[in-house]
């Protein structure tokens, strides 16, 4: 008889209030500065080759810059990283999910969940730059202002609720947050910091995972690939059956870390003809998340009516197992 993977309702919604919520948006943070530096590295390169007549030597100067902060960048998050690339196996990727499917680890609504992330991020340090709920809002508030569609709006207040995955039962920060990328099969060197980051992952050595496709075959679509585990692989799977959130919703959360695929191109051997749409979904994301930032500090009570109805469009429950 199979056992059906059915989450349960037994778990109590119990948060780790222990976790360092500080230090885990500190990270957060760094590991965003440094997509936001790369990005912007990548857009003068692009000016630069696309201008017959760039002033080089200014130019490359400023790029020199930015190329310099982005190689010196804080020891933290090269060693975050390395525990990451040490650690994001397929065993326990597949643990990760099997967990997943066996818990429910908590039962509330979007935006209860939103008001969550941020007290026990930010609860330690109450003035903290900015809060997660405001970046929530604020990339919310930049798709409205640049007239996206409902869904869309609604998947920039949510994309990084999978946050809350850090309370719950992670392991560390390295299975919430950071750049993603597929598993059971040979890491791509675009991936940050390269393959050498991976020396230390076992996989490295095993016949098959070790191997350009691995346990994936050309075009077997990014449906079928296990991507490393974290916030977005979490919100995706929470959102998937108990949303009407449209496929490109999905993708936007799912991948709005895979910078290696949707920034540098990596993996493209993957797709098929659906990622292909997913992947310009994506990259009209990226924008809303890196550089919704520096808008004006929304004001949360004030949107919040707006927000509560636009939550209800597309979760047909209130109430969302988590
Ligand atoms: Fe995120
Ligand atoms: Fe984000």
């Amino acid at each position: 008889m199979g056992v059906a993977l059915d989450r349960k309702d037994f778990a109590a919604p119990v948060f780790r209030t222990e976790r360092d919520g500080l230090a885990f948006e500190e990270m957060c943070d760094e590991i965003e500065e440094l997509n936001i530096k790369k990005d912007q590295a990548a857009q003068a390169q692009s000016s630069r080759e696309q201008s017959t007549y760039s002033k080089s030597t200014f130019d490359s100067e400023k790029d020199k810059t930015k190329f310099r902060q982005y190689e010196e960048a804080s020891e933290r998050v090269k060693k975050f990283y390395l525990e990451q690339h040490t650690k994001q196996t397929v065993a326990y990727n597949l643990k990760a999910r099997i967990d997943f499917k066996l818990k429910v680890r908590a039962e509330m609504g979007i935006w209860e969940a939103m008001e969550r992330l941020n007290t026990l991020i930010d609860e330690s340090d109450p003035d903290t730059s900015l809060s997660q709920i405001e970046h929530l809002l604020q990339a919310a508030e930049a798709m409205r202002r640049d007239g996206k569609p409902r869904w869309m709006q609604l998947t920039g207040l949510i994309h990084d609720l999978g946050k809350l995955l850090f309370f719950f039962d992670a392991e560390g920060q390295w299975d919430v947050v950071g750049d993603t990328f597929p598993v059971g099969c040979a890491f791509d060197e675009r991936i940050i910091y390269g393959t050498k980051s991976f020396s230390a992952n076992p996989d490295v050595n095993d016949p098959i995972y070790s191997t350009r496709e691995g346990i994936y075959s050309p075009g077997c679509g990014l449906d079928n690939v296990m991507l490393s585990w974290g916030h977005d692989e979490y919100m995706y799977h929470v959102v998937k059956h108990q949303s009407t959130l449209p496929d490109e919703a999905l993708a936007m959360i799912r991948y709005h870390s895979f910078y290696p695929w949707h920034k540098e191109n990596a993996y493209d051997w993957m797709m098929n003809e659906k990622d292909k749409e997913m992947l310009k979904a994506v990259r009209a994301f990226n924008p809303y998340d890196l550089y919704s930032k520096s808008d004006d500090v929304p004001k949360v009570e004030e949107l919040k009516p707006y927000y509560m109805e636009l939550i209800d469009e597309f979760f047909p429950k209130k109430v969302i197992k988590w």
